[in-house]
């Protein structure tokens, strides 16, 4: 087990953490912050029509992400049904980028445990998610942010519930 213990130290992140982190991913095309919770009037109309089910009612009512329940294929419903303009895809004509996250792997992540397991490479579309077997033996997961997209199609799948996502 030597091995494991000079793994190089990553922040733990658990797709349980969705719920309680302090900084809620708010959907696609959301303006920014204080903007947004400025203009969304809580009607939870994104919420309800998300046909990916990956919309909930977060703190004070305001929508936000869930990548437990799916990923989001960027489809625009939510954009299309909110009324408010708080979610805005195009300004001055410009599509905007979704967000600014990017999926991000724990250590508990089972490949760097030397189980075989590649359960959300398999499932990253992008093809954002890289093993690399590292000197000692171990293999390295690694998420290639310029390729990710934030989708979080990589979060449910994994066994290891270790998957979360940080500002790109
Ligand atoms: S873009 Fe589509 S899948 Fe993504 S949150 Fe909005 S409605 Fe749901
Ligand atoms: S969030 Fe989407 S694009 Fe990024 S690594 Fe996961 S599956 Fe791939």
């Amino acid at each position: 087990m030597d091995s494991i213990a000079t793994k190089p130290t990553r922040t733990r992140l658990n797709c349980r953490d969705f719920a309680n982190q302090r900084d809620p991913i708010y959907p696609p095309w959301a303006l920014a912050t204080e903007k947004f919770l400025d203009a969304c009037s809580r009607c939870g109309a994104c919420i309800t029509d998300c046909p990916e089910h990956i919309l909930e009612t977060g703190a004070g009512g305001i929508p936000q992400v869930s990548f437990v329940s799916g990923a989001c294929t960027f489809c625009g419903v939510c954009v299309n049904v909110c009324k408010d303009r708080a979610l805005v895809r195009h300004i001055d004509g410009v599509e905007q980028a979704p967000w600014t996250v990017v999926a991000s792997i724990g250590e508990d992540c089972l490949a760097t445990l030397n189980i075989a397991c590649q359960e959300c490479a398999d499932h990253c579309e992008q093809h954002a998610i890289r093993f690399r077997p590292l000197i000692d033996g171990t293999i390295e997961p690694r998420v290639v942010a310029a390729r990710c997209t934030g989708c979080g199609a990589c979060v449910r799948p994994c066994p290891g519930n270790t998957i979360g996502m940080r500002p790109a």
